[in-house]
């Protein structure tokens, strides 16, 4: 502990000081914010510091917080490189935001009556790093997004094999609020209105209504980390007098005897409206979607909210029956746990990494938000956050945020080049299988082609070729593996690189030099 301590110290001290701000822009640059419980503490001391600090001083700072400092000044943070992850969530976001396609949701004033150029992404990481762009203070209501929590909230209080005697688990492949039921005269699952009433059914049943949607607001801001979670008056009574379909729906599950024994119909569609409106900003839907990525736990208050394995259960159906009847298509092409609200809302979660909230109220047929379908695209298109693209061997231009792109990138490079110099063509094939690209170069842009000429490693240069690689890439002093044989004398290799299209190009190289 003591010998990591201060070697956190000796990386950021300058004759034995370390200076405040370089300190605080590290936490910036890690995404962690000043409204972060975790943080306030060693903000607080830090503030009252002078600006250079002693060693003293820094150990001072350090057991504010030590699991956050050791993080935040080391690096090991979910997702490392936080700054140029925003900057490229930026750039979708300002594509995104030129898209006017769509229409509001106009089953109730209230939804009819929003702006409908309001946008905003909020991202928490699964250490609490956060980043939000737009109107991300803007409080709306949930609708649907509410679904996820309600289904967590009924499996906590009964465990699975309870809550699935009166729900299923398979999409409906018909819309949110179709009047249908399984063979068995169930909902089809938790994530559509006939699911989510009946899993709001089968929560502190015998209580008040008063007293069961406190201890469900409670839950949502444990859920939150405390982050403001509200209730819209008005779109509850909307809701509950535009609701034949509902009823309709509750009314035909009563028919088939679907609910619990007890279940007072009105009372349990009147809570399935309340969980409608309750009201949140991304900001605060962003940290209910990362304490789901992070099995349960809120990343900035530590506490257990839900057990992982209803976090599975819950992100397993999001992802087959979170997005209406686009869910299919939606887990083919973006593959991400997810769910909407007709409000315009996208709970995203991204499985021990992050959870993103977007909101754009335009909907497209399907009741989802437009801008948020798009966004959820470029987003995959951008990282690699598909469920199945940790696949071996699966290699593109993607960038995987939660490696640290030094480290990883250039560490396969460095093994890679290591491999061609000892000639293991078998760990050479092995690092290509997980995905390094045989063609990557290190920052003096030498390949593992040019290690192998310059030491004549036959059995390397062989397997290279096999693979197709460019023969004549050129290193920062203009040099090609042909030149690199021939400089170091090996005949066989420059024979090798020469049958097989490699030219010199060392003659423009040394005029430059
Ligand atoms: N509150 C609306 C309903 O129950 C819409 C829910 C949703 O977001 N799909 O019909």
């Amino acid at each position: 502990m003591t010998e990591g301590r201060s070697g956190l110290f000796a990386a950021f001290s300058k004759g034995n000081l370390v200076s405040r701000s370089s300190l605080m822009e590290a936490f910036h640059d890690s995404g962690i914010l000043e409204d972060d419980i975790r943080y306030l503490p060693l903000l607080k001391r830090l503030k009252s510091c002078s600006e250079q600090l002693t060693e003293a001083d820094f150990q001072g700072l350090q057991e504010c917080s030590p699991a956050l400092f050791e993080q935040v000044l080391s690096g090991q943070l979910a997702i490392p490189q936080f700054h140029d992850f925003c900057a490229d969530v930026e750039d979708i976001y300002d594509k995104v935001s030129l898209i006017k396609d769509g229409k509001l949701a106009d089953y109730i004033p209230q939804l009819q009556r929003v702006d409908p150029e309001k946008f905003s992404i909020s991202i928490c990481s699964i250490d609490g790093q956060r980043m939000s762009l737009g109107d991300a203070d803007d409080s709306f209501c949930v609708q649907s997004c509410s679904k996820p929590i309600t289904y967590c909230l009924a499996l906590e209080e009964h465990g699975e094999e309870e809550v699935h005697r009166y729900v299923g688990a398979e999409p409906s492949g018909k819309t949110f609020n179709e009047l249908a039921l399984n063979s068995k005269g169930l909902p089809h699952n938790p994530m559509i209105n006939a699911g989510a009433i009946m899993c709001g059914a089968l929560i502190k049943a015998g209580s008040e209504s008063a007293d069961r949607f406190d201890y469900v607001i409670s839950r949502w801001r444990d859920f939150a980390g405390g982050a403001k979670i509200g209730f819209d008056n008005a779109v509850y009574l909307s809701e509950r007098q535009t609701a034949d379909r509902n009823f309709a729906l509750g009314y035909f599950m009563r028919e088939k005897k679907a609910f619990p024994p007890d279940a007072d119909l009105l009372d349990v569609l009147d809570f399935y409206f309340q969980c409608c409106s309750i009201e949140a900003s991304t900001k605060s839907l962003s940290i209910i979607a990362a304490t789901l990525a992070n099995g349960g736990n809120c990343p900035l208050t530590g506490v257990q909210v839900m057990r992982p394995d209803h976090v599975k259960n819950c992100l397993s159906l999001m992802s087959s029956c979170g997005m209406y009847d686009f869910s299919g298509e939606f887990a083919f092409k973006v593959g991400i746990p997810a769910k909407s609200g007709v409000s315009g809302a996208i709970l995203l979660v991204v499985p021990n990494v992050a959870g993103f909230a977007v909101w754009s109220p335009r909907l497209d047929e399907l009741g989802n938000s437009v801008r948020g379908v798009e966004f959820c695209r470029r987003l995959v298109s951008r990282f690699k956050f598909h469920t199945f693209d940790s696949m071996v061997g699966l290699t593109d231009d993607r960038v995987d945020p939660r490696r640290n792109l030094y480290a990883s990138r250039f560490g396969g490079i460095t093994a890679l080049c290591w491999a061609a110099y000892g000639d293991d063509v078998a760990e050479m094939r092995r690092l290509v299988a997980i995905g390094i690209d045989p063609a990557s170069h290190d920052y003096d842009r030498r390949t593992a082609l040019h290690i192998a000429a310059s030491e004549g490693k036959l059995n390397s240069l062989r397997y290279l070729l096999s693979l197709g690689v460019n023969i004549n890439p050129l290193d920062r002093w203009g040099k090609t593996p042909l030149d690199d044989a021939e400089m170091q004398g090996h005949q066989g290799a420059s024979s090798l690189l020469a049958e097989h299209g490699g030219q010199r190009q060392s003659a423009p190289a040394r005029k430059n030099n």
